[in-house]
């Protein structure tokens, strides 16, 4: 191409600079001109500008009873506080997809408290719950956080694990769920005093407090303390749900105080001021703040439920029955090394038996199966003439080996 005379034949994107030799088309207005490459970056700007202004809608949501559903293929038991999650969830998301006009009714945010004994499917229900609904899913220890300023972990990093299970895409984040566990543990303890650490539980609290009930929070994208060159990006959290969980160690003292109160001081009946039996179910939002969380923080967290201790039946089930039940984890296991593996009935009540005495609820059942099938899962692999290995309840109580039968089939 021949170079032009620069002042007659040549026009210049007022954007880029660049002369329409270098780009396929220029656009004049009035005294100015755009290239076909500064079209392409603005529209690229207006698009997502347009996404971002709007939480993404939920296209197909399922009813709560699809929900619950879903749920009882991964959890056993707990069938108040599945409903009282999949109604939860249900209002939430139908709560973002309504997204109403001016003077139309704001439907506010329920974010939910899971209360329960450790292991007994807290984290599974919103786990389960957003891999269902695919949104992102982030968990956070509340224990780990403090107060901006504080040694420990800032409370806006919890963002920024959503943003990354988001993979970065600020408006996926936006509506997805975020769970906080041992949220009992920062209940406000007087007696604590730190000036290295946030101790107390109420600075945590107020800072979670901000996040919970919806706000813009700039965090930079890899996480950390923020540092004043930084890039920072803007996350609201008026959409993301956040289910709170903690065991509330105590929590039933103090609602039996009250609940021994009030019949004490109504009743003129000695038999009836005697000690009632209490159920989590019956927490009211007074014991919660007793127990040591800030009012504000009890007021966002409408929707509460209550999980129970798992009992024998319930551990046994959980052994086999979910989708992806240990034993049939484990089964898999040996089936690739082509052995089937069978449980005696009375190998899974000593497991369960065993992990009733761990009192950490289902979580022991992994951590016993592993250490009785240690020596087998080692042992295995170099045995090709096995085809099927059953435990005993032997092979558990006493550490004896499984019982191996050979000829196996070969393919
Ligand atoms: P937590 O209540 O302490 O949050 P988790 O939900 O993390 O307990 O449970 C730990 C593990 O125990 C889960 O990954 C799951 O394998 C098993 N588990 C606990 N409760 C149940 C349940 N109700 N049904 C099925 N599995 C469960």
């Amino acid at each position: 191409m021949t170079k032009k005379d620069k002042y007659s034949t040549y026009i210049y994107c007022s954007f880029c600079g660049k002369d329409n030799d270098e780009v396929k088309v220029i656009v004049s207005g009035t005294g100015v001109h755009i290239c076909d490459e500064c079209i392409g970056s603005a529209n690229q700007v207006m698009e997502s500008y347009n996404e971002k202004s709007a939480t993404p809608k939920i296209k197909k949501l399922s009813s709560p009873k699809k929900i619950k559903a879903n749920l009882d293929r991964y959890i056993i038991g707990q069938e108040k506080a599945k409903k009282t999650v999949a109604v939860a969830v249900y209002n939430h998301y139908k709560r973002i997809n309504y997204q109403p006009k001016k003077d139309e009714i704001e439907l506010e945010k329920g974010n939910i408290l899971l209360m329960g004994p450790t292991g007994t499917g807290k984290t599974l229900i919103a786990k389960t719950m957003a891999k269902f609904l695919q949104v992102p899913f982030a968990i956070a220890d509340a224990t780990v956080l403090t107060e901006a300023g504080y040694v420990g972990e800032d409370v806006e990093n919890i963002l920024v694990r959503l943003l990354q299970s988001a993979d970065y895409n600020v408006k996926q984040a936006e509506r997805g769920i975020i769970f906080i566990d041992e949220i009992d543990k920062i209940a406000k303890k007087d007696w604590n005093v730190s000036i290295t650490r946030d101790v107390s539980g109420e600075g945590v609290q107020q800072a979670l407090l901000k996040i919970l009930e919806g706000t813009v929070s700039s965090d930079p994208p890899k996480g950390g303390r923020k540092h004043p060159e930084q890039e920072l990006i803007k996350i609201d959290t008026h959409n993301i749900l956040f289910i709170c969980s903690g065991a509330f160690d105590g929590l039933k003292t103090i609602l039996e105080r009250r609940l021994n109160m009030n019949a004490m001081g109504f009743s003129t009946n000695r038999r009836q001021s005697k000690q009632q039996k209490v159920s989590m179910a019956q927490i009211h939002p007074e014991d919660l703040i007793n127990f040591g969380l800030i009012p504000e923080l009890v007021g966002r967290l409408p929707i509460t439920a209550d999980l129970t201790e798992l009992d024998k039946n319930a551990l046994l089930k959980i052994l086999q029955e979910p989708d992806n039940a240990l034993a049939k984890q484990y089964q898999t296991l040996f089936e690739l090394d082509g052995v089937s593996l069978e449980f005696e009935e009375k190998a899974l009540e000593a497991i369960v038996d065993l992990a009733i005495r761990r009192k950490t609820g289902a979580r022991a059942l992994r951590s016993i199966l592993e250490t009785i099938l240690l020596d087998t899962l080692y042992e295995l692999p170099d045995m090709p003439e096995i085809e099927k290995c059953v435990i005993t309840a032997d092979t558990v109580l006493k550490m004896k080996p499984p019982k191996l039968h050979k000829q196996r089939k070969r393919a």
